[in-house]
């Protein structure tokens, strides 16, 4: 019998989830959809979903994730169309493959969603407890230990405790201890982790203060209304479900009165000293005064929900001492006789090195021990739970004893987030962005169920009823597509229908084919042929689709090969106990590098920062020579596909 079985038989539980925030409900209701029975252990259970820090979903790139967790059935996409009080689509300027979809979110409705969800999701048992210590026992995890000292067995351990390690918040020169704001930090999670050997480093970041909203100004304030037609976050959904109007968001700026405060005050200000990294990318106010105090800063008032006054001034990040931040604030117009319900902070915490651990998030050095969320060195919800619902995926197949699942750079956005993360590490909070990803066409939101849901169906994750949805939705695509390419027209015939230029060169062209044109829209299409178009254009997310898809087709036959040529170099698995100090005809920096972090693949590899192409082509050769004689010696290859590896080669 396998040590997992083992372990499942004299378990309560298959898989247990530490914390509840976002990383942490994603993982558990992934666990729990595939039928392991489910513990999901937290410090406060009212504060299940609570949103730490922006009342906000989505974004560039983080829009992406959000559609991704939604193909695999993942709760975040449905709440937010449950809970949002204003849509908008950002980038719209730009092509549908980097839109970045977004919304404000009520707070309280969102954790009041969540929380249903979690209570209702069978196999899914909540506790409310400090998890202090884990069972460990030769390097595989048995359980968890809470701070009442119970012990609770379970085959799998997934933990996702944000920024509560060693947490330290800091308003100006005063710290108190604290994983956020009124909430206990996690010190003897963080000691464990430690005495287990693993590497852990200190990032922080902060929040800005929260506004009385009937104190503000708006008048004078720019005023951004959501979309008219919102665009629902999830698959199951043709419209996000709004209660009442959407409420708009305002823009004001900082000014050199401003910037003078916060100048001023530096050394009030324990946080901004650089030691430590902060969020690059959502920075606080004093970092982008010293970084560039030469230009004023927007500032987006946002709606913290409806049943609230309280508004979210998104840019004012900062921690310096609340006296101060009122001055500052008051310096801004419409907020001069503004009130505040709570000073801004900031927060400072352990994570781990992300390297430490396997593409399915399972830590190198723990068997059956997960992490996901904040604790990996990433920033924001959508970060957190994309990686939860992988973490909670992975440790159920690793209960079932099944393998991995591994998505690459071209499968999604959390294939790109979690190789970045395990191949790179960061040493400073990680962000998604549409930068990041190579096949940028390919991996779109609009086909995030495509590249997704038949896969996570195959492994119990996705549920019958978004099964069906996604089977209607691809056999309107399939239909929607023959219907376009029906329609043959020569250059000609189009130019006299559409009354655009054609290149003349005597090919029939498709209705399909014309949508790789500037300007030409389903809705233009319909309107040339509205007895066979017509029904086309009614659907809007399905236009939208099918549009989406023309303009990139041409495109995407070449980035199709490029990623053959990635998939290939990707799948060739290294053998497992390669000793790279022995191979000295690579560099002793990419021996260092590649010894801490095994990459599992020679794709991984190349993706190590400091291990140059030329490394990789000694590897490559060194694996194949290796293959051939270990194929002679023991009539078996050790270089495979990663696809057809067993569950995890690494797991004994
Ligand atoms: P969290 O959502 O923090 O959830 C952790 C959960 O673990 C909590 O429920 C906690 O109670 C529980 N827990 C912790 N330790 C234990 C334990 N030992 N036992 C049991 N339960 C435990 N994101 C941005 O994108 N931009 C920002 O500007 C930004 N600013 C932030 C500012 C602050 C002050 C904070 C606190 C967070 C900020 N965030 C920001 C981060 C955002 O809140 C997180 O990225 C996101 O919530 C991480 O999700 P998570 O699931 O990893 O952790």
């Amino acid at each position: 019998m396998s040590r997992t079985l083992v372990r499942r038989l004299h378990s309560v539980y298959d898989v247990c989830v530490v914390g509840g925030g976002h990383a942490g409900v994603e993982a558990a209701a992934a666990a729990a959809r595939m039928g392991c029975r489910t513990l999901l252990v937290t410090q406060k259970a009212q504060k299940i979903g609570e949103m730490s820090c922006n009342p906000s979903f989505g974004g560039i790139g983080k829009g992406h994730l959000i559609r991704e967790i939604d193909a695999l059935d993942g709760l975040c996409a449905r709440i937010c169309d449950l809970s949002g009080i204003h849509f908008r689509v950002l980038n719209k300027r730009k092509g549908p493959a980097v839109w970045g979809l977004r919304a404000q979110i009520d707070r309280d409705l969102y954790r009041k969603h969540i929380q249903e969800e979690i209570y209702n999701t069978p196999n899914l048992e909540v506790r409310e407890e400090t998890v202090e210590d884990l069972v460990l026992s030769d390097n595989v995890v048995g359980g968890i230990v809470t701070g009442s000292g119970k012990s609770i067995q379970s085959a799998t351990v997934v933990i996702t405790t944000g920024t509560f390690l060693r947490g330290e918040i800091h308003v100006g020169l005063d710290t108190f201890q604290a994983g956020r704001k009124g909430d206990e930090p996690s010190t003897g999670l963080s000691q464990t982790l430690k005495e287990a050997g693993f590497t852990l480093g200190r990032l922080k970041t902060g929040t800005p203060p929260r506004l009385d909203g009937s104190t503000i100004d708006f008048s004078v304030c720019s005023e951004q209304p959501g979309d008219d037609l919102p665009m629902p976050f999830s698959f199951l959904n043709d419209e996000p479900k709004i209660e009442g109007d959407q409420l708009p968001c305002y823009m004001t700026h900082t000014n050199e009165k401003t910037h003078g405060i916060i100048r001023d005050s530096l050394h009030l200000n324990k946080h901004v000293r650089e030691e430590v990294k902060g969020p690059r990318y959502c920075p606080s106010i004093e970092s982008k005064v010293l970084r560039f105090g030469n230009r004023f800063h927007q500032v987006w008032l946002e709606p913290e929900g409806r049943q609230t006054e309280v508004i979210y001034p998104q840019g004012l990040s900062c921690t310096m001492p609340e006296e101060i931040q009122l001055q500052m604030i008051q310096t801004i117009q419409g907020l001069e006789n503004v009130a505040m319900t709570q000073p801004g902070y900031g927060v400072e915490y352990d994570f781990i090195d992300p390297r430490q651990l396997r593409l399915s998030l399972e830590t190198k050095r723990i068997n059956g021990l997960f992490l996901a969320g904040q604790i990996n060195g990433t920033t924001g919800y959508e970060e957190a739970a994309a990686q939860g619902i992988m973490a909670g995926i992975n440790a159920a197949l690793h209960v079932q004893e099944k393998p991995s699942f591994v998505l690459d750079r071209a499968d999604g956005y959390v294939g790109v987030l979690i190789d970045d993360l395990v191949m790179r590490g960061t040493s400073e909070p990680y962000r998604m962005f549409t930068s990041r990803a190579e096949y940028r066409l390919l991996l779109r939101p609009d086909n995030a169920d495509v590249r997704l849901t038949q896969k996570g169906f195959n492994f119990g994750c996705v549920s019958n009823r978004r099964m069906k949805r996604f089977l209607e939705t691809e056999s309107s695509l399939h239909q929607g597509l023959d219907l376009l390419n029906s329609i043959q027209l020569s250059s000609s015939e189009w130019k006299d229908k559409l009354d655009r230029n054609v290149t003349q060169d005597g090919r029939k062209r498709s209705a399909f084919q014309m949508l790789a044109h500037s300007n030409v829209s389903v809705d233009l299409l319909a309107k040339c042929f509205p007895a066979q178009l017509g029904p086309l254009a009614t659907n809007r997310h399905l236009a939208a689709r099918l549009e989406s898809e023309g303009k990139y087709r041409p495109m995407l036959k070449r980035q199709e090969q490029e990623i053959k040529l990635f998939r290939r170099d990707n799948s060739l698995v290294l053998p497992e106990n390669l000793d790279y100090d022995s191979l000295q005809f690579i560099s002793k920096e990419a021996r260092d590098r590649l010894s801490a972090i095994q990459p599992q693949t020679l794709g991984a590899a190349s993706r190590i920062d400091g291990v140059s192409p030329a490394a990789i082509v000694s590897l490559l050769r060194h694996v194949k020579r290796y293959s051939k004689v270990s194929n002679r010696c023991q009539n078996r290859s050790p270089v495979h596909s990663a696809e057809s590896s067993p569950t995890s080669r690494q797991r004994e």
